[in-house]
């Protein structure tokens, strides 16, 4: 059962939440206990057949459910505020059971233009060849997802805010008041902690916890939150899919939630303080962030997120020969892809993520080859700028 049934925990606060959540299968174990088991034993046939044929069945087989993965899922829907959630082996997993549970040949996806690279990929590649028609739309224009939507084909409306790499911001209300489709909003870049989707009326919030959710570059993992009813439907197709999620991540993961409000509050900080610190700077023509007020859609950030998330990016004057010096010259931060670990990383959108793009795409998408995203882990900040400040004096 999740814990938002708890009366106490309506009460306190998500930081508070993050400690108590998600401990129901672990006995009296303060660490959660790790249920490294595939198959379980039946009592006799009767109950043989109730454990094969229960919707999402705990103790029956590892792809039904597993209940160190159900510890995770459930300290998930207790920071979202969801009835329950569902993990994934990624959260490309997730997101490819999702459109495939509740899409067919002839269905019609609204997706932003704005995406994590392997959805783009997923929607433009296999979903076309499977039959199903995606209308691509600026996540950031209003009114764009509800124009596109086609009444009685549209299925699902698929947002991502804020948006890899840019850290665009789609609104979360209007997607919530959107009518017909099942709305979906990776919530990966702002963390359970950083926003609520489903508060805004959107259907299902999804994470990659192998982000900042597991925290610490140890997990690959994805989980979607939402009403029951609706997550009982995709795991009848997730049981087919087999994206199932390592018990061990979920371990992982749950280990990062009881820290994830100290880590994301002081990466936020950090992020903040070093975006604002290179505006301005010479070598720097642009600093994305949706913590700045400069940032267009700094007003909907200060609506819709608890904090601004802990990645920014930067545009570079001297483009990809500046931003190749960079990357040569950092010390501290370190040249990897990935986000919301405790280690710094940068790394070149252009010819890493986003290196399949032709570049009229690239250009429409706005990832330049001087655009740099930066994930700031748990270093000191100071020292963070003193090498960001060092590598940049050889970028320009
Ligand atoms: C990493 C990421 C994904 C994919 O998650 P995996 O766990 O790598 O499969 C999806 N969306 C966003 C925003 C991400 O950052």
């Amino acid at each position: 059962m999740p814990e938002t049934s708890d009366p106490a925990e309506a009460s306190v606060h998500p930081a508070t939440l993050a400690i108590t959540a998600g401990r129901a299968h672990s006995g009296s174990s303060l660490a959660p206990a790790l249920w490294a088991s595939s198959v379980w034993q039946s009592a006799d046939m009767r109950d043989a057949r109730r454990r094969a044929t229960g919707v999402r069945s705990g103790e029956f087989y590892g792809r039904y459910a597993n209940p160190t993965v159900a510890s995770f899922e459930e300290a998930v829907s207790v920071l979202e505020g969801a009835e329950a959630s569902l993990a994934f082996a990624s959260g490309m997993g997730a997101i490819s059971t999702i459109v495939l549970a509740l899409c067919g040949q002839g269905s019609h996806i609204v997706a932003q233009r704005q995406l994590y690279s392997a959805t783009l990929a997923f929607l433009q590649g296999p979903c076309a060849r499977f039959g199903i028609e995606v209308t691509f739309v600026d996540g950031t224009a209003p009114g764009a997802f509800a124009a596109a939507v086609q009444p009685g084909r549209t299925m699902l409306a698929i947002a991502e805010t804020p948006s890899n790499p840019l850290l665009e911001l789609v609104d979360l209300d209007e997607l919530g008041a959107l009518r017909g489709p099942i709305t979906l909003v990776d919530s990966t870049f702002a963390t359970p902690l950083g926003q609520q989707p489903l508060a805004h009326g959107v259907h299902l919030s999804l994470h990659s916890a192998t982000k900042g959710i597991a925290g610490h570059n140890d997990a690959t993992l994805g989980v979607v939150s939402g009403e029951r009813d609706l997550l009982d439907e995709i795991w009848g197709y997730h049981v087919l899919h087999g994206a199932t999620p390592s018990p061990f991540d979920a371990l992982n993961a749950l280990r990062g939630i009881r820290t994830l409000a100290v880590r994301t509050n002081h990466q936020a900080a950090s992020a903040l303080h070093l975006a604002h610190s290179l505006q301005g700077h010479p070598a720097v023509t642009a600093v994305h962030y949706p913590g700045l007020a400069t940032h267009p859609q700094h007003h909907l950030a200060i609506r819709q997120m608890r904090h601004f998330g802990t990645v920014f990016a930067i545009e570079l004057a001297g483009g990809a020969a500046a931003a190749e010096r960079l990357l040569g010259r950092v010390g501290l931060l370190r040249v990897a892809t990935s986000l919301g670990g405790p280690e710094t990383l940068v790394c070149h959108p252009r010819t890493t993520t986003h290196a399949s793009l032709t570049d009229e795409e690239a250009a429409e998408q706005g990832v330049s080859g001087g655009l740099l995203r930066i994930s700031v882990g748990l270093e000191d900040t100071t020292d963070l700028l003193a090498d960001l400040l060092r590598a940049l004096s050889a970028a320009d």
